[in-house]
């Protein structure tokens, strides 16, 4: 008798299943069919996106206005586009929170020199009267690097419709509010990109430290090694550049 399909499986095991998958095949899993995508995106299963995301070393908590399942797409390090599913994609716009080719990227975004931002855009926004405002106090704007400051069109869009139906004591209220959830997806956006370039020195670390230690036993040091229990942490051995010093003299790795 054959055993059955993964989606006849009893949630709590197909949970189990999933909380031991890693997170980037579970991202997969979650788009390989109907039935596992909606029980991986049912309200029952946050638990398991949950559990995935707190077992991160050093990842900044899930902010509010994401979900769990949209955050640990965005840390699960996937080369997919989320947009085409084309790989090699690798890199993650933290500011937008999105993962999308160059493509994908230029038809959902809107790019703007926020020096000069235009006049229009803040008429049709309803903040002409608020000349204090910038877009970046509204929504999540991207650097200008390297081709202007930009925002998802639209995330803009949806507010444009809210302050439509405001007036300008609400409108007033609804922005501050903004300005100072801005501030923290910024701060958050800050974070993640630390928290990448901690995994990036993480694994160069992890791939040069086999090499130092090849090249100290080749050079008569092995004895040494031996009895260095900290090596790893030797200062060379954390510096994630191409060259290194120590007392043997510089070194590449
Ligand atoms: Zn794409």
């Amino acid at each position: 008798m054959s055993p059955p399909p993964i989606t006849e499986l009893p949630p709590e095991m197909l949970g189990e299943i999933a909380i031991r998958t890693s997170l980037a095949d579970l991202i997969h899993l979650s788009r390989t069919c109907k039935s596992l995508h909606r029980f991986l995106f049912a309200h029952n299963s946050r638990y398991i996106w949950k559990a995935k995301l707190a077992s991160i070393e050093g990842l900044p908590a899930c902010p509010a206005d994401l979900s769990e399942y949209a955050y640990a797409d965005l840390v699960s390090l996937s080369t997919s586009c989320q947009g085409c599913d084309a790989s090699g994609c690798a890199t993650v716009d933290w500011d937008l929170r999105v993962r999308l080719c160059q493509k994908c990227l230029s038809a959902v975004i809107t790019t703007f020199d926020e020096a000069r931002p235009p006049f229009r855009l803040r008429v049709r926004l309803g903040v002409a009267k608020f000349p204090s405002v910038k877009i970046r106090d509204l929504v999540r704007v991207r650097s200008p690097i390297p081709h202007g400051c930009a925002f998802v069109t639209k995330e803009l869009d949806a507010i444009r419709a809210e302050l439509k139906t405001m007036d300008v004591r609400t409108k007033a209220v609804f922005i501050k509010q903004r300005k100072a959830m801005m501030v923290e997806v910024r701060l958050h956006a800050d974070q993640c990109r630390a928290w990448v370039a901690s995994e990036v020195h993480a694994k160069i670390r992890s791939k040069r430290i086999p090499l130092i230690r090849e090249k100290l036993i080749s050079l008569g040091w092995g004895n040494e090694l031996e009895i260095y229990y900290c090596f790893d942490d030797h200062p060379p051995c954390r510096r994630t550049g191409r060259t290194y010093s120590c007392a043997l003299g510089s070194h590449s790795a």
